[in-house]
């Protein structure tokens, strides 16, 4: 079995050989750790070998997290979908959502940020495979949305974020994000606050940094498979 920083140490491996063939600084991608569904041992061990950003998909079970690990400097990312009675703990706990698909959410958001933190970072989630079944906004529709955020104090949009459907194929991979990157690229035409591509995971990393992802979201490839699998609705 390989250690917890033995993993991480492999996937920033991964990332500077993904960074090169792309003429990319490999610091110009984040690695965020999904810890969903690991314990509060799991994140201080990684925490340990240097990582201080971790992704969350489920508020119970974060805010559980993010109590007993307290006394470390951790930067939260919220990662899963959010439920509108849920808006309220996840912007007082939350340094960034990656999740936004629906004004109603944004302004829920908005309205709950408590005044003494910094405005929330956002991303508008998108659809990029088509999927009836998965989250996020069809490709065009985070125009309208971004507008509507801009709008909103205390949230301050960043980029967007997806989620392709899985594939083995690495030709339709790069496609996918690529329509994430020129939706992005339209974005920041009218927004220089837009930095920030999420879009990779342990199993499409490189071809996700091939077209320009800035954040990179690894769970297994970094805490091992996960034990609890949801069942598909
Ligand atoms: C679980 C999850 C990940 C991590 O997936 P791995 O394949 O385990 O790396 C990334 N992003 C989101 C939104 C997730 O829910």
């Amino acid at each position: 079995m390989t250690t917890i920083a033995e993993n991480l140490q492999a996937v920033h491996d991964r990332i500077l050989r993904a960074a090169a063939p792309a003429n990319r600084a490999p610091d110009s991608v984040q690695l965020l750790a999904v810890s969903k569904t690991f314990g509060s041992e799991e994140v201080t061990a990684a925490w340990h070998a240097g990582q201080r950003v971790f992704g969350e998909n489920f508020v119970q079970e974060a805010l559980d997290k993010i109590a007993r690990l307290r006394h470390l400097d951790i930067e939260w990312h919220f990662i899963g979908p959010v439920q509108s009675n849920k808006t309220r703990p996840i912007a007082e706990h939350f340094a960034w959502v990656h999740s936004i698909e629906r004004e109603k959410i944004a302004r829920r958001l908005n309205d709950s940020r408590p005044p003494g933190l910094p405005p929330l970072n956002v991303l508008i989630q998108v659809n990029v495979s088509g999927e009836t079944s998965k989250s996020g906004v069809a490709p065009g529709e985070e125009r309208a949305l971004a507008e509507t955020i801009r709008s909103l104090p205390r949230l301050r949009l960043r980029g967007l974020m997806t989620i392709p459907e899985p594939t083995p194929d690495a030709a339709l991979q790069r496609r996918r994000f690529a329509l994430l990157r020129s939706l992005q690229q339209a974005l920041q035409a009218d927004d220089r606050g837009v930095d920030t591509l999420s879009m990779g995971m342990s199993d499409d990393l490189e071809a996700a940094i091939a077209e320009g992802s800035t954040m990179v979201r690894i769970g297994t490839a970094i805490f091992g498979s996960r034990k609890t699998v949801k069942s598909a609705p």
